[in-house]
């Protein structure tokens, strides 16, 4: 069997540093290698998985091909790796927890007293070793957090038995701030000392430092960080602010990191950094000269990642496609019947966001409004897709009161209603319908079109369903159903084909959209806003 190894990305100083981006970094620069990388996510709270938060504590919950709701970072992971991520990707303190306190209610501890120092570390380092016995050669894992924190403690005394166990094959790279205060026109390298004192008193000596900075470093701050913190100086590498994310590969790479990496580990270089396909793909950002301008209708305008995957989706395929996107995020509760001519007539196209809830729900139904009557290219997902037909039903099929049984149960045209099998649930906790799911595409459909092929695989998140008492009406005035799960019936795709690109997807192609492989839904709705608006 193949021998993997570990490497662990911890986080100090202050979060939001982008440790997931420099993760998801490294383990783009190790695969352009050739070596077969996975990357996962160990955050220090409660919850068991971050499906019941709410996107302004935690931006977007991305979800895996198994139907496990996620951190977002996997979706970085996913979009730099182009790999599949599964539930064994993202752990959570809650999830360890349960898993030892299962344990002890069945009895498997034998009478012993359960601590954190031995239960739950070793429920960690299982978890950190899970991914280990499938064909990785190295298990990337992020800890979230930042070190000094009460949570991450657990964590980082797992890091440090890992790292004594497993010795060369097992290193800590270490991503801190360099902040530039700009009255005194100075870079401070202190917190980053602190910082790195704060892991090595929890027994960890990290192999290798990013810095996080706004500009570039010079040779003797780095110097005096290397100094000061116990690292090789060519193992301080600096990750300064640039245009894209999509570009800290490259800067990484510039500066080595790979192969201080793969030196660390006594892992002999093979083969050349293949990086051509990511560097065209960067280049093609870099050019483009003319934009797309979307406008993205949601109730998180304010919070851009509460909608990541969709943003890095338009702009994997605005990329594609050689245009700059110009993204407008606008707020669907500031929409009025009044003022929404001025939000949406100058855009190319318009995507209405996923959410749950009624606030901002009225905004979206004049949005769809307006687009719909005035032939915009138009793309709804998920909720969106709900609210397309609900504003079909309203205005075109004349039920007035027609709406989804989550904003109304008590509405007599709930066109949009409950699944089945959520009927009798109780748990809110991931139990949504979840994950992927086939979905059969009408021939010559906008869909199929786009696909190029009639059976797609995509991922899902949502309790409700497009009710199908409705479906023949809909389709008799020009709302077709023309993507159908083909083991349950239900519906996965509307379209409205008297319009030039008027789509709505039950299930989020978001999820699934890299640099190396766009979702084509993205891909089309995106040629479609670049060339042919009527
Ligand atoms: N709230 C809707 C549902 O649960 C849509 C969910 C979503 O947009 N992800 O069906």
């Amino acid at each position: 069997m193949k021998k993997t190894r570990y490497i662990f990305v911890t986080g100090g100083v202050v979060s939001s540093l982008g440790k997931g981006i420099v993760a998801a970094s490294l383990g783009k620069l190790l695969q352009a290698r050739g070596y077969r990388v996975t990357i996962q996510k160990f955050d220090p709270y409660i919850n068991i998985d971050p499906g019941t938060l709410n996107p302004y504590e935690h931006g977007e919950c991305f979800v895996t091909t198994d139907g496990h709701e996620t951190d977002l970072d996997l979706g970085h992971y996913e979009r730099f790796l182009n790999v599949p991520t599964t539930a064994v990707n993202n752990i959570t303190t809650g999830r360890i927890y349960q898993n030892v306190i299962d344990r002890e209610r069945r009895g498997d501890f034998l009478g012993k007293t359960v601590q954190v120092v031995p239960h739950i570390t070793d429920e960690i380092k299982r978890n950190v070793q899970i991914l280990g016995n499938s064909d990785y050669d190295f298990i990337i894992t992020e800890i979230g957090g930042t070190v000094g924190d009460i949570e991450s403690l657990p964590y980082i005394e797992s890091v440090r038995q890992l790292r004594w166990e497993l010795g060369r094959d097992c290193i800590c790279v270490h991503l801190t701030y360099v902040p530039y205060i700009a009255a005194a026109k100075e870079v401070k390298t202190k917190p980053t000392q602190h910082s790195v004192k704060t892991l090595q008193e929890q027994g960890i000596q990290p192999n290798i430092l990013v810095l996080r900075t706004e500009k570039q470093l010079s040779e003797k701050i780095c110097h005096k960080v290397a100094l000061f913190c116990n690292v090789d100086e060519k193992a301080v590498i600096q990750s300064y602010d640039v245009q894209s994310i999509y570009e800290v590969p490259i800067v990484l790479a510039q500066q080595g990191m790979d192969k201080i990496v793969l030196r660390k580990m006594g892992v002999p270089l093979k083969g050349k950094l293949q990086m051509d396909k990511w560097k065209v793909f960067l280049n093609n950002m870099r050019d483009a000269r003319k934009s797309v301008k979307i406008g993205l209708v949601g109730k998180y305008a304010e919070l851009p990642d509460a909608y990541k995957s969709i943003n890095e989706s338009l702009l994997q395929a605005a990329t594609y496609h050689h245009r700059k996107l110009d993204l407008r995020l606008i707020h669907s509760e500031r929409i009025t019947v009044d003022n929404v001519a001025d939000h949406l007539k100058d855009l190319d196209g318009v995507l209405i966001a996923p959410g749950f809830g009624q606030r901002g729900i009225e905004g979206k139904f004049i949005a769809l409004n307006y687009t719909r009557e005035h032939d915009m290219v138009t793309f709804g997902v998920c909720l969106g897709m709900q609210c397309m037909v609900i504003e079909f039903a309203r205005n075109v099929l004349g039920l007035k009161d027609a709406n989804s049984a989550e904003m109304d149960p008590l509405s007599k045209n709930k066109v949009i209603d409950l699944m089945e099998a959520q009927k009798h649930l109780t748990n809110m906790g991931g139990t949504m319908r979840l994950g992927e799911y086939d979905c059969k595409l009408q021939k010559d459909s906008l869909a199929a079109k786009a696909y190029g092929k009639d059976i797609v695989r995509e991922r899902h998140r949502h309790r409700y369903e497009f009710n199908e008492e409705y479906r023949q009406q809909f389709e008799s005035h020009g709302m077709k159903c023309t993507g159908i799960n083909p083991q349950t019936g239900l519906v996965e795709v509307v379209e409205i084909p008297q319009l030039h690109w008027y789509l709505g997807t039950q299930y989020h192609p978001e999820y699934n959209s890299t640099v190396a492989n766009p979702n084509p839904l993205f891909m089309s709705f995106i040629g479609a806003a670049t060339g042919k608006r009527k």
